[in-house]
């Protein structure tokens, strides 16, 4: 078999890249062994201007929300099925403190914050005290939809093969790759937390962070908003909910605790008034690093071995607007944003 791009890794950051890709007839073949805890297949979705414990403007989001809306409506004209709503957070504050601290972030960044006038709205489905704000937009991006719909389509034009990715088996020279049968210009991986033990790119700066989630089956919560309160609750499919989650920088493995199961039903019994059940609890480790910047382009030295990765908590939110980079420097030679390039670890790499 032989084109132009070999691509490793069907989450988030594979789909969009072969999507673009496809859009501007390259060829490209996707290898996937379909790991079942990836990080894209346990994330909710969400995205969010405005995140953390500062309530700070996420990098890049002005930017980002005017790309991202019309970037994911079109992938779900592709895929047949509305990928993208907006669900505008409801900010539950915990404590009188935090209500005067989203207070004063609302000054900063009207934009996205407000204090809804009606705050008893939620009152018959949530336990809460002290009021909430709202961040307006946030959206939800349907990834159990998103992943095996591409991965179907692909498939069905023989442009994925569902195994494991061998590197050891990796030929490459400055102007081709071998890979068992397939030869091709370019390698990209999209491989997620198996590229920092990758022999090309295992310096680049990973801080991999480990998250758990519950989810929840409940007929009474309103699948109109994502709520908050300690952590995010958000419907992703009729009755069922996501919660979650923790960041963990030190873990043994990247298993299911039962510590964090315990914490999460017992902020549910206190959160919720309605009835809900424990469907499934899962976990997975996050492609994150030290800069909490992405991972683009390709290596100092091999000069036809790519990375698109490196994408934290927000892979929801960076992924198709870098994978459309990579691909218009792919194209045309486009510059990469150069807080994302990895030219910027040129030197690491070279060691
Ligand atoms: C609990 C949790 C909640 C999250 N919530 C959100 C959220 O709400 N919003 C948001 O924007 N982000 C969220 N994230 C972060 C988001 O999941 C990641 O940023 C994103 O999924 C990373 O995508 P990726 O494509 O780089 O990697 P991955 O999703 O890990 O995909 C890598 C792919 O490569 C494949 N693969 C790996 N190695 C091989 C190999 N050797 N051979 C073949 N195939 C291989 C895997 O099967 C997988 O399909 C969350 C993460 C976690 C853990």
């Amino acid at each position: 078999m032989q084109v132009e791009y070999l691509i490793i890794g069907q989450g988030i950051c594979g789909t969009w890249l072969s999507y673009y890709l496809k859009k501007t007839n390259k060829s490209f073949v996707v290898i996937d062994n379909n790991q079942l805890n990836s990080a894209s297949r346990i994330a909710a979705g969400i995205i969010n201007p405005v995140t953390g414990r500062r309530i700070v403007k996420t990098w890049m989001i002005d930017e980002l929300l005017g790309f991202l809306v019309p970037a994911y409506k079109e992938l779900g004209k592709e895929l047949g099925t509305n990928v993208i709503e907006q669900k505008n957070l409801v900010d539950f504050h915990p404590t009188p403190q935090m209500k005067i601290a989203f207070d004063e972030r609302v000054k900063e960044h009207a934009g996205f914050l407000s204090h809804p006038k009606d705050q008893q709205q939620y009152q018959q489905n949530f336990s809460y005290d002290f009021g909430f704000g709202e961040v307006d937009p946030c959206y939800v991006v349907n990834l159990k939809e998103i992943l095996p719909v591409w991965r179907k389509k692909l498939l069905l034009n023989k442009q994925l093969l569902e195994e494991n990715f061998e590197i050891e088996e990796l030929n490459h020279s400055n102007d081709k790759v071998l890979y068992k049968n397939i030869k091709a210009e370019k390698i990209i991986f999209c491989d997620g937390i198996n590229s920092s033990q990758n022999p090309f790119f295992k310096n680049l700066p990973f801080a991999l962070n480990k998250g758990e989630v519950i989810l929840i089956e409940s007929a009474d919560i309103p699948s109109t908003n994502i709520f908050k309160k300690g952590m995010m609750l958000t419907s992703i499919e009729n009755g069922l909910y996501w919660i979650g989650s923790n960041y963990l920088w030190e873990f043994p493995d990247d298993k299911p605790t039962g510590q964090f199961r315990q914490q999460t039903e017992s902020l549910l019994k206190n959160w919720l008034k309605v009835p809900f059940k424990i469907a499934d609890h899962k976990a997975s480790i996050r492609p994150a690093n030290i800069e909490r910047r992405p991972f683009v382009g390709f290596h100092p030295v091999y000069k036809n071995i790519g990375i698109l990765n490196g994408m934290g908590t927000k892979g929801c939110s960076l992924a198709p607007f870098f994978a459309k980079q990579l691909t218009e420097h792919l194209v045309s030679g486009k510059e990469i944003l150069p807080e994302a390039d990895i030219k910027r670890f040129s030197k690491i790499l070279m060691r």
